[in-house]
């Protein structure tokens, strides 16, 4: 089926107490392994290009591979922008056909971000394409202390002030993650959860989820939690796959035999995410609702998507 946009797919997990799953896909191998797992979960799914996945595969090629397996598989699937730099990126990437944008202008001063974050909104909307924004800091790994993390965490009231102002559809909160952790140790701040949904009713992403416990999903998917990043733990698995076929077999030459392992190690995690994270078998959820991305976007011209 044609692409669908993260609007559909979070609203259904919001109403059903169940988070989806966002997948960085660096390669087809990536984008195969994500795609075949949500198949056989039968649940909706979320890719994402990173700016690194951006620089590594390019962006045309990337939509190009997403959208070719999206309209084979039967369950819905989202094209996502991950941290999103600036303005100028997020419309390429509406050109060129991404189904859900973001912007992340979580360094800005608050009233910077606001105002790039606004005018993103203004003219994905016009498309009919939702927006992620991002406030407070989800630091990377071995930057801060816990101590000093609480105090890069998302301000409720803060929050509530931010989508009101801008109107995006889904905020990713600092709240106890940390990005590029490669053990299972954050402590998540669920009462902090809790006020935010309560405050701005919309979808709440939590990045770095990598580090974060199992126990850490189950308290903060009720809170509010609608979407839950995972990398590290793909890229864990799928240099894992090329590692084991490589040490056993130093001489072999067909690059399809590690990067196929990887490929299958890379799925196994994205089903137990999926599984973990309650959207297994909830495909149906967003197909039942609300109509699929009709591709307007790509027909506009860069003129007309400039304009402020
Ligand atoms: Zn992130």
């Amino acid at each position: 089926m044609p692409l669908v946009t993260s609007k559909e797919v979070l609203k259904a997990a919001q109403a059903g107490g169940y988070a989806v799953g966002a997948f960085n896909a660096n390669n087809l191998e990536y984008v195969q392994a994500i795609i075949e797992a949500a198949e056989e979960e039968n649940a909706p799914v979320i890719l994402q290009a990173s700016q690194g996945a951006i620089k590594y595969a390019g962006l045309e090629q990337i939509v190009a591979m997403v959208r070719n397996a999206a309209e084979a598989a039967t369950v819905p699937v989202v094209l996502h922008l991950d941290h999103g730099t600036d303005y100028e990126q997020n419309v390429r990437c509406l050109r060129a056909g991404f189904t859900s944008l973001m912007f992340d202008g979580s360094a800005l001063p608050f009233e910077e971000n606001v105002r790039i974050t606004s005018k993103i909104v203004e003219m994905a909307h016009a498309c009919g394409i939702p927006v992620e924004a991002e406030l407070g800091k989800v630091p990377q790994a071995g930057d801060v202390s816990f101590e000093e993390l609480k105090a890069l965490m998302t301000d409720p009231e803060e929050a509530k002030r931010f989508v009101e102002l801008t109107g995006v559809d889904s905020l990713a909160v600092s709240v106890g993650s940390i990005h590029r952790m490669k053990v299972q140790e954050a402590k998540l701040d669920i009462d902090r959860i809790k006020k935010i949904k309560e405050l701005t009713g919309i979808p709440l992403v939590l990045h770095g989820a990598s580090g974060v416990t199992d126990e850490g999903y189950r308290a903060g998917i009720p809170a509010g939690i609608c979407k839950i990043n995972i990398a590290t733990e793909l890229n864990k698995a799928f240099t894992r796959g090329i590692r084991e076929v490589l040490e056993k077999n130093p001489n072999e030459v067909d690059p399809r035999k590690p990067l196929g392992r990887g490929r299958d190690l890379t799925k196994e995690v994205v089903k137990a995410k999926m599984r973990l994270f309650g959207c297994s078998g909830k495909a149906g959820d967003t197909l039942g609702r609300g109509a699929a991305y009709t591709g307007k976007a790509e027909k506009l011209t860069e003129k007309e998507l400039a304009r402020e």
